[in-house]
């Protein structure tokens, strides 16, 4: 296999940074990261200009496509007229950033709190949440992740967690996943009414009055893409109205054209009182996240202080691809290109490839969200072994396509710009590959 690591150019941005740089999540010794010098669109290329189809968008980011260039430009003007004020200032490109947002918020929303990110969007939001109901717990998955930061990996479920569990006050639940079903259910109604019912008691248990909210993710992406019953997210917001608890809904995979949708929660019937939100809302060109805030919640801080604050709260650079980005989706209609390009070409063909391979054992998802779980064996559904799972992404990538890995989960995730060219391209890859691996 021709390792792109082979040529000296790579070998050499790999080599240096090794030397010097620390990586996230990762015993640091064995690691060899792929060097990536440039990207346009859905393709990102390395030092030597090899080519990748991005089916990654990096960290699921990148919805509107690398170097849009209405957003290159606007950072790049606005770099030139004014590149940092402090967050007390009023600024026109902040508060034009916020109002954009808000347009796509339900009716009820009128202020937007800017973070650095998702994890401290996460964070704020549990701030704004216990602050408001004057109780302390939150309730959230255990397949979840929300950030890396005191809270929020404490409220996240995955491993990630264990290492980092220094807040107090968090308590876990299993959401709905019928295929590995912590509830014994053989129909999504089941699985959906099992886990709520599995949510009430676990509320009931620990006392509904030190629970102050739910974050729950939308749809729970780095988990694995697991879409809820069609019921769930309603059962959930019945549960919080019946005992007084707020519903945060972590929007910052799925949001902004991930899922087909502007919001990921705009195709269940449910509202939030508190939406974080980060990724797609500027496709990450600029560090950015934020938390939406339902009106009666931000009235509680109209004559309190909010105790919370961040040097870069709604940078003027980030508010500006905000912007930029927020236009160009919808003059582009890059929402329904993501959500026509699921229907008609991910989800078909992802189904075609489950009812072919053994090695899959479920396909689920929307938009240009997917998930492929890989199996060992289709009838216990052990998951595919990790030395398997490394095999079938080197091979993708010797392919030019550049995938997104968790556990035994191949998520094509593509950018939402994606054509359907380049998605059969992407999709023909993966099928061949798993067929190579399987023979
Ligand atoms: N919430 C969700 C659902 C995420 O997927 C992520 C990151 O992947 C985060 C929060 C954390 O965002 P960030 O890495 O920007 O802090």
């Amino acid at each position: 296999m021709a390792l792109p690591l082979d040529t000296p150019r790579n070998a050499s941005v790999s080599e240096r940074d090794r030397r010097s740089v620390f990586h996230s999540w990762s015993a640091q010794r064995a690691l060899a990261p792929l060097p990536l010098a440039g990207g346009s669109g859905v393709e990102v290329w390395d030092e030597d200009g090899r080519r990748y189809l991005d089916f990654s968008s990096q960290l699921v980011n990148v919805n509107i496509g690398h170097q849009h260039p209405r957003v290159v430009a606007a950072i790049q003007e606005q770099a030139a007229t004014l590149t940092t004020v402090a967050p007390a200032h009023a600024n026109d490109v902040r508060a034009h950033a916020a109002e954009l947002i808000l347009q796509r918020a339900p009716e009820g929303f009128s202020k937007v709190f800017f973070t650095n990110g998702g994890a401290d969007a996460n964070e704020n939001a549990i701030r704004l949440a216990r602050l408001t109901t004057g109780r302390d717990k939150i309730v959230s998955h255990y397949r979840s992740y929300h950030g890396n930061t005191g809270a929020a990996i404490t409220a996240t479920g995955d491993w990630r967690r264990m290492p980092n569990e220094y807040s107090r006050g968090h308590v876990h639940v299993f959401g709905p996943y019928l295929y590995r079903s912590e509830f014994w259910a053989e129909t999504p109604e089941q699985e959906c009414e099992r886990a709520l019912r599995h949510l009430e008691r676990t509320v009931q248990a620990e006392g509904p009055d030190t629970i102050a909210a739910f974050l729950l993710e939308t749809i729970p992406g780095t988990a694995g893409v697991l879409v809820p019953p069609p019921a769930y997210l309603a059962g959930v917001r019945a549960i919080a109205d019946r005992y007084g608890i707020l519903l945060i809904l972590d929007e910052v995979m799925a949001g902004f054209a991930r899922t087909g949708e502007w919001f990921a929660f705009d195709a269940f019937d449910v509202r939030p009182d508190l939406i974080t939100f980060a990724k797609g809302v500027n496709s990450g060109y600029v560090p950015v996240g934020g938390v939406v805030i339902s009106d009666p919640i931000a009235a509680v801080f109209d004559d309190r202080v909010f105790p919370g604050g961040l040097t870069y709260s709604g940078h003027p650079l980030a508010a500006a691809s905000i912007v930029a980005a927020q236009q160009a989706m919808a003059d582009e209609g890059i929402v329904e290109n993501a959500r026509r390009i699921g229907a008609e070409v991910i989800g078909p063909r992802l189904e075609a490839l489950a009812a072919e391979s053994s090695l899959v054992g479920e396909v689920r998802g929307r938009g240009v969200f997917w998930a492929v779980e890989l199996v060992a064996d289709p009838v216990t559904r052990a998951p595919l072994a990790a030395a398997d799972m490394g095999a079938i992404k080197a091979a993708m990538l010797d392919r030019g396509v550049l995938g997104f890995f968790a556990d035994n989960r191949v998520h094509v995730v593509p950018p939402a710009v994606i054509e359907d060219a380049d998605a059969h391209r992407g999709l023909d890859v993966l099928a061949d590959v798993l067929r190579a691996h399987e023979g």
